[in-house]
């Protein structure tokens, strides 16, 4: 099966040159890129590693890993997001990052355990079988590696706030950005991750004060949260 629900794919790609800008519909992901990179950073480390960031888009996370010192892999199955990041890339002159029009069950067969971090943000939302994308995920990763996602939760809180409020009374994302039939509560995603082989090593909660515009890292995990696991061995 193609795991992969191509709406979705030309609904980013369409927006794709707004990606780097940080007034537009990606502006929550500019916010909560310090956010995951700190968390990511304190669990993991990331110099020296090698990273693939799946779903990477316009290569936001993708591009903070390498310029802290990892060796990074961003793979999407959008040409165009992958166009905006490449040229981002050139731009900001950061090196050891590399992109690809791959998806991530592809390039887990072609590189079974080849990367000491796998990252997987706000992608799980979007594809019509996560728990394959989880498997994929699992599968790059090296023996001992970290596996890293992030979504949405699903229950009447996070409709609230994450459909209601950021697509509609907010205006944060675009109407239809999200389904939240595709949100996932952290003990499903824990349970996938479980069924994939992977440790459940913390979870983290990314919260959005309206007031303040700001995000911060909670503990509360009711709408968007992280999740890391460990692969065993190594
Ligand atoms: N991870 C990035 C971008 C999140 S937006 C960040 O957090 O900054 C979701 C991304 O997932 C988009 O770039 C979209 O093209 C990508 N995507 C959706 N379905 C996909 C699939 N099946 N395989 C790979 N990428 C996919």
């Amino acid at each position: 099966m193609n795991n992969v629900d191509p709406q979705e794919v030309a609904k980013f790609g369409d927006q794709a040159h707004h990606w780097w800008d940080k007034d537009s519909q990606f502006r929550p992901l500019h916010e909560i890129n310090p956010l995951r990179m700190g968390w990511i950073e304190s669990l993991a480390g990331v110099r020296g590693q090698r990273i693939v960031d799946v779903g990477c888009g316009g290569g936001i996370l993708a591009e903070s890993l390498a310029a802290a010192g990892a060796i990074v892999t961003g793979i999407d199955l959008s040409a165009k997001a992958l166009s905006v990041a490449r040229l981002h890339m050139l731009e900001s002159g950061v090196e050891n990052l590399d992109y690809r029009e791959i998806s991530a069950e592809a390039l887990a067969a072609e590189q079974p355990g080849a990367f000491d971090i796998v990252s997987c943000m706000e992608m799980l939302e979007h594809v019509p079988d996560p728990a394959s994308t989880v498997r994929a995920c699992a599968a790059l990763a090296r023996p001992g590696g970290w596996v890293f996602f992030s979504t949405l939760n699903r229950n009447p809180k996070s409709f609230l706030l994450a459909i209601v409020g950021a697509e509609y009374l907010l205006k944060l994302l675009p109407a239809g950005t999200h389904d939240f039939a595709r949100f996932l509560r952290p003990s499903e995603l824990a349970r996938m991750a479980r069924a994939a082989d992977l440790s459940v090593f913390a979870t983290q909660g990314m919260g959005y004060n309206p007031l303040t515009q700001r995000y911060r890292l909670t503990p509360d995990t009711s709408v968007n949260y992280l999740l890391a696991c460990r692969k065993p061995g190594g």
